[in-house]
């Protein structure tokens, strides 16, 4: 049999990272199997439907690579793929259950209902319509009184289900309310639609949050009513956050960016995001960690899906996001940088080499960058006693000749690169008898205006080429004259 796999969203907002979890296990289960990952949308809540949601679904499964073989966008025999187009494909299976006693219409009032749930523990309904005598439901039928259409749940023994994940699960069937399969608009319910989806869309691998699994008794009833094959359920465990106090709870903004696009705007890259969400709740059989989205596919199995919560670990994702930028090549680097760039810059020049040759290995996430080369840009303001340093042996009384000195000698460079510039700044420390970095230092705070840069004096005048460069040591002597 072919695996089927879908991701169901509901297009109520952002994409959160344990939608996006969900989506990359049916990808995986799918691809690993040779099998077909399919996108439906669910818009059968009317009243929880955002606008611009369904786009947002669209950009993240193409910027994340789960490229999906069959869905509203691109076909595919078991279509359509938005609930809504499907809105006429429901009722008649309801009504078959009617039919073969299995389902049945209510007629009572919300008032009743109303009043039913105040009394009941649970808010059960209590089977009032459930054997109404045919004469009955004609009269009602034929004075237009309007009704649902109710599932006659079983109310002795209990339902049991293996989910892959989680288990054994086993649900009293006394807890089960004859659930509604159509409303009184004549349109299916959420879990009524999911189920006959999932059936005519030949869904093979139901993969969703574990907030499903108490639900799931009751799809399966009505697989078992029509006498339908049961998916393989894969629920997935709980994404938490890190408290301040060290405790865990459920993953929410406080604890960080939660969506994939925000997560992708704070700097992280998707192929970085993707691998880490990966590794949120599946345990590869060896230690590596890093994957491609094809060597996930092929290691990926259900069977190493936890079920315990996982932690989301925002330095963990740090550090995963820098390895994929030093693994990147000079091009590859340049070009998720540069919008970065384009920012410190805006339309002057600049020399990507020269930048990666600072930023390649110390780069954790996108956004530090204009943060680490805006000195490039434009010297900012800067105090004085930035040139007295310990550890270098400045002092605000030798470093206004060292600074002459450095001056003196970059001016005679003709070639002006980072060779010239150290030979010539390690000649003048040896010619006046200083440590490297008693020349080094003073020259590198009046390059950048900053103590912390990415690379040292000489990348840094480099970048700045000769004029700039002497320009910028002038100012720093000047402040200290
Ligand atoms: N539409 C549901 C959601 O967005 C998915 C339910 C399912 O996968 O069965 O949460």
């Amino acid at each position: 049999m072919t695996v089927r796999t879908r991701y169901a969203p509901s297009p109520t907002g952002f994409m959160h990272v344990g939608n996006l979890r969900t989506a990359l296990y049916e990808y995986l289960i799918a691809k690993n199997a040779k099998g077909t990952f399919v996108l439906r949308i669910e818009d059968t809540d009317r009243e929880r439907l955002v606008e611009g949601a369904v786009d947002v679904i669209y950009n993240t499964m193409k910027t994340a690579g789960l490229i999906h073989d069959e869905g509203p966008d691109v076909g595919g025999e078991y279509g359509p793929y938005v609930q809504s187009q499907r809105k006429d494909m429901y009722l008649p299976y309801a009504e078959q259950l009617i039919k073969e006693g299995k389902a049945y219409r209510c007629f009572c009032t919300k008032e009743r209902l109303e009043a039913l749930s105040q009394e009941s523990v649970g808010g059960g309904y209590d089977g009032h319509c459930r054997d109404l005598p045919p004469e009955e439901i004609d009269r009602l039928l034929k004075e237009g009184v309007p009704y649902v259409i109710r599932q006659k749940m079983p109310t002795e023994g209990s339902t049991t289900f293996v989910d892959a994940v989680f288990g054994e699960i086993t649900v009293e069937n006394s807890e089960l309310t004859d659930q509604i399969l159509i409303k009184s608009d004549g349109f299916p319910t959420y879990n009524f639609a999911n189920v006959i989806d999932d059936h005519t869309m030949g869904i093979t691998h139901v993969v969703r949050g574990c907030e499903y699994l108490s639900s799931t008794p009751k799809y399966n009833l009505l697989y078992e009513a029509f006498g339908w094959e049961i998916p393989t359920y894969v629920h997935l465990p709980l994404i938490m956050g890190k408290n301040e106090d060290g405790s865990v709870s459920k993953l929410s903004k406080r604890h960080g960016a939660t969506g994939f696009e925000d997560l992708v705007a704070e700097g992280y890259l998707p192929q970085a995001i993707i691998n880490y969400i990966a590794l949120l709740g599946w345990c590869p059989k060896t230690n590596q960690e890093i994957f491609t989205l094809q060597e996930l596919c092929e290691n990926f199995h259900v069977e190493e899906i936890s079920k315990s919560p996982s932690v989301f670990d925002y330095d963990k994702l740090s550090w995963m996001n820098a390895e994929y930028l030093r693994a990147m090549s000079e091009a590859e680097f340049t070009a998720v940088c540069k919008p970065y760039y384009d920012k410190v810059f805006g339309d002057k020049p600049y020399d990507a080499e020269k930048l990666f040759a600072i930023l390649h290995e110390r780069t954790v996430k996108l956004t530090d960058i204009p943060g680490m080369i805006d000195f490039l840009a434009e010297l900012p303001e800067y105090d004085r006693e930035m040139f007295v340093n310990k550890k270098s042996k400045t002092t605000l009384e030798n470093v206004p000749g060292i600074l002459e000195a450095v001056i003196g000698e970059l001016e005679k460079i003709e070639n002006f690169n980072c060779d010239t510039i150290k030979e010539s700044l390690l000649g003048l420390a040896a010619k006046l008898g200083l440590k490297n970095g008693t020349v080094m230092w003073p020259a590198r705070i009046a390059a950048a205006g900053k103590t912390v840069t990415p690379g040292g004096a000489v990348e840094i005048l480099d970048i700045l080429g000769k004029e700039e460069s002497l320009r910028r040591l002038n100012a720093g002597l000047e402040k200290l004259n």
